[in-house]
């Protein structure tokens, strides 16, 4: 008999097994379809030992000491600041969009003038989204913004949800930034770190307690009416679990091409994007991220796809659209009438997360609604 049947063993899973395991001494089964545990952040030694990252890269990044306090527990760290160029024009520049990028691009004269606006109209350090600097009078910094979205942003954003930027939620364009600073580093979070060991000895030792069993390669549903449980913790996608009966949420996937090279390095820095040739939109380095010195490379070669239910594709992004938002809240609806169900994580709450944030919402979930 187990106190807490969990379907699925990502962060959102494995975070809620861990505290309810250790602070409650409750008894859980963890369960996930995968071979493995840790969900889209598995990593693994590939045949050159590179640790490379089967579902894309991971790039942990937070402002939340209370999630690098949680995670310390389990894994030391490595310092790591993700740098990422966009192929423009034939030309290698810093993304997000910054002062460099600028100097990259334009002569130096125009340049100059760029910056100068930039500085004076919002300030350095700013990150102003191109959609604010469009309805500045500002002619130059017009030009500048309609720049940056014409050749970075819509190509991008074409090929990563076959969508214009206009059939997507207006906060996705909404975000799309300039950088005014001559910081290269793609994210700014005061934390910036990489698990010493990578990500799957990570959850391994969050999992390792003798109240936790784990289960691999079996879907919740063949075992449900098998095992006795009092609870459920479901990490899956919210309208499998309610056999979508409203319909199905849909889904951006990827398929990642990962390459051995036979040469210490392949490219300048961790993620080059290709915003407008190229079927694919970006090429990682693992080495870099890892931080492991080898004389061989591993790359991961980046294909947005279409997810289609009940084929070969993983369900990895919601679509960011108005209607797909409704479509979740009538499931979420039915979700808050199930007795004895927490839905938490990604699928099951139709919803991005960055690793930390759904670190941070598992532990809250537990502190509020299960350690009352
Ligand atoms: C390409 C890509 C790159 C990313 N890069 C970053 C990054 O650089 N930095 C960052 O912070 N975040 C990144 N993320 C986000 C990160 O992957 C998520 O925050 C994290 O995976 C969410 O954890 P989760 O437990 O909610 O979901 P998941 O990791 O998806 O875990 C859910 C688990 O449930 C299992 N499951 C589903 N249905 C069933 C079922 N019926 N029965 C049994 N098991 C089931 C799945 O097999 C899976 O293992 C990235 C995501 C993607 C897609």
């Amino acid at each position: 008999m187990f106190d807490y049947l969990i379907a699925g063993a990502g962060f959102a899973g494995s975070v809620l097994a861990e505290r309810l395991a250790t602070q409650l001494d409750k008894k859980i089964i963890i369960i996930d379809k995968r071979n493995h545990i840790g969900g889209n952040a598995y990593d693994y030694y590939d045949e050159n030992g590179i640790l490379v990252h089967k579902y894309g890269p991971h790039i942990f990044h937070t402002n939340s000491k209370k999630v690098v306090d949680y995670l310390s527990k389990f894994t030391e760290w490595i310092p790591y600041f993700h740098k990422v160029l966009a192929v423009v024009e034939g030309k290698k520049i810093p993304v997000p969009f910054n002062l460099n990028s600028i100097y990259e691009l334009f002569p130096q004269k125009y340049a100059n003038k760029f910056e100068e606006e930039l500085i004076k109209t919002f300030g350095y350090g700013q990150k102003v989204p191109i959609l604010k600097i469009r309805e500045t009078s500002n002619s130059e910094l017009k030009f500048l913004a309609e720049y940056v979205y014409d050749n970075i942003f819509y190509g991008y954003t074409l090929k990563q949800w076959e969508l214009k930027p206009e059939e997507l939620d207006p906060s996705v364009t909404a975000r799309v930034p300039i950088y005014v600073s001559r910081d290269n580093r793609y994210f700014q979070d005061t934390y910036q770190l990489m698990p010493k060991e990578g990500y799957t000895k990570m959850f391994e030792r969050m999992l390792s307690h003798k109240n936790i069993k784990i289960l691999l390669n079996t879907d919740y549903k063949e075992i449900i009416d098998i095992i006795k449980f009092n609870k459920i913790i479901f990490t899956g996608p919210i309208d499998e679990f309610f056999n979508y009966q409203f319909g199905e949420l849909p889904y951006r996937s990827l398929v990642f091409d990962i390459q051995s090279i036979n040469s210490e390095y392949y490219q300048e820095v961790g993620t080059i994007n290709y915003p407008n040739n190229n079927d694919y939109t970006r090429i990682t380095e693992f080495k870099y991220i890892t931080g492991q010195h080898s004389k061989n490379t591993s790359i991961a070669i980046e294909y947005p796809m279409r997810f289609e239910l009940n084929g070969n594709l993983i369900p990895y992004y919601p679509i960011p659209k108005k209607e797909n938002n409704e479509l979740y809240s009538r499931y979420l609806k039915e979700a808050e009438k199930v007795k004895n169900v927490i839905f938490c994580g990604r699928l099951a709450d139709y919803k991005y997360y960055n690793m930390d944030q759904i670190v941070a919402r598992a532990l809250n979930i537990f502190e509020k609604e299960i350690f009352l």
